[in-house]
């Protein structure tokens, strides 16, 4: 498959290209030249399928150029080591669980699939030679992509992390894993993280020393495997007769989620509309009511992992349909919740249904609740298990959420971290010794 440029002037890539270099050229996002619709077969029988035997499909039909299948089909089955559950709240409201990966996020399985597709690519090559990827975080991604890659040969990752500005459970679940994953703890807020990761990619002799490369979220391989949850929860409705008139409703932040929903669509997975959800941060919001896309700096909320301004996976969408705002907001509606709306929400559906929400799942649930039509079913997507948003859990519900095992073992591990100024020399100096 071919790879082309949103914005238009990079050279083609081939998916090998295109996974390594992250971004193209001109900044610009990767876009596969053709989205295959899977055949009327696929979806006559996709509820007797299993969840890995539908991704292996899905993979087949976007990969299945450039990968070996028979490899292919081992990434898919390690990335998808575990089950993502459709749950009934209320009457015609359900919610796709994406939370039960390695580290309880939905970012688990993009990451994962990367790692493995990576190092499909590096031993193909057959050079030998170490990559190593530089990942700045604020919480999520740099756990996800930690235990992504964890143990993935061939392959370092260095988790940069602004210092005391994570939660402890966050922290854990990257400075405790060791092997392949260095934790670099930076004197500086997350800027400074993303700043240094930045100026290294730039620096000529960093790269010469190692090989470099980042597992930003923008990446085709990490967005992309995010459709296969789509599919599952299609099938999963679909056993139960009521797939219908579905509307999927997907808490949004840079939109790569709700991106590969909207993939899924085009190889036609009979979803009726879409609701991309939204917390104060409403740009996308804003686009669909007035067709005029207006970055803002982004506000700080309970749902933190959405608190995106300029939401960068909006120019995959723009460019899937064609840049017609009329494509878009006939397919896609928005909502948009403040902080007061979402405690609101969570404390009305635990007292009504007992379900916990975190406070991006609230979103989703809400923007559903609001806006479903008589005779359509809504699944919306809980994207984060509410044990890793703790403390404003507890408090919002007056509560004592159980912590999971897996998380609960990453908090016995003993933390390991490198310190580091925000300072570009000494981050080079420390890369250049390694
Ligand atoms: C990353 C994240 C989101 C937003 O997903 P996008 O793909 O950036 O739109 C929502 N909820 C949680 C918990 C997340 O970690």
């Amino acid at each position: 498959m071919r790879y082309y440029s949103t914005n238009g002037t990079a050279p083609i890539a081939d998916l090998h290209k295109a996974v390594v270099k992250g971004l193209a050229e001109d900044r610009g996002l990767y876009m596969p030249e053709r989205i295959q619709k899977l055949p009327k077969a696929f979806f006559d029988n996709i509820q007797d399928m299993s969840f890995q035997e539908i991704a292996y499909n899905v993979a087949s039909a976007f990969f299945g150029e450039d990968v070996d299948l028979d490899a292919l089909k081992d990434i898919v089955y390690d990335t998808l080591s575990f089950d993502c559950p459709v749950v009934e709240i209320k009457d015609k409201i359900y919610t796709l669980e994406l939370f039960h990966g390695p580290t309880l996020a939905f970012k688990d399985v993009g990451a994962r699939f990367m790692a493995r597709l990576l190092q499909y690519f590096i031993k193909q090559e057959g050079k030998g030679e170490q990559v190593n990827v530089l990942v700045a975080t604020s919480g999520d991604t740099g756990s996800a992509v930690a235990n992504g890659f964890l143990g993935v040969d061939g392959i370092h990752v260095y988790v940069l992390y602004p210092k005391g500005k994570v939660s402890p459970i966050q922290e854990c679940q990257f400075t405790t894993l060791g092997k392949n994953i260095t934790a670099i703890e930076v004197d500086g807020v997350f800027d400074d993280c993303q700043a240094l990761v930045k100026n290294a990619f730039m620096d000529a002799e960093l790269n010469q020393h190692m090989k470099l490369t980042s597992a930003n979220s923008i990446n085709v391989a990490r967005f992309l495997p995010q459709a296969f949850y789509y599919f599952n929860a299609y099938a999963r409705m679909k056993a139960q007769g009521k797939a219908d008139d579905l509307v999927m409703c997907v808490p949004s932040g840079n939109f790569g989620n709700i991106c590969a929903a909207l993939f899924g669509h085009e190889m036609g997975l009979p979803i009726k509309r879409f609701i991309a959800a939204n917390n104060a941060n409403d740009i996308f919001y804003k686009y669909l009511q007035t067709g005029k896309y207006e970055p803002k700096p982004s506000k700080q909320t309970l749902a933190n992992a959405m608190d995106v301004g300029d939401p960068s996976n909006f120019a995959r969408i723009y460019d899937l349909y064609g840049k017609s705002h009329e494509r878009i907001s006939s397919l896609i509606s928005g909502a948009t919740y403040t902080d007061d709306e979402i405690r609101q929400t969570m404390k009305q559906c635990y007292e009504e249904t007992k379900y916990i929400l975190d406070p991006h799942g609230a979103c989703g649930y809400q923007a559903l609740a609001d806006g479903l039509n008589p005779g359509e079913i809504g699944v919306f997507c809980e994207t984060a298990h509410p044990a890793k948003f703790k403390e404003k859990v507890d408090d919002i519900l007056g509560i004592d959420v159980a912590i999971p095992d897996r998380l609960a073992a990453f908090m016995k591990g003993e933390k390991q971290s490198v310190p580091m100024t925000k300072d570009f020399a000494d981050f080079k100096k420390y890369l250049l010794s390694e």
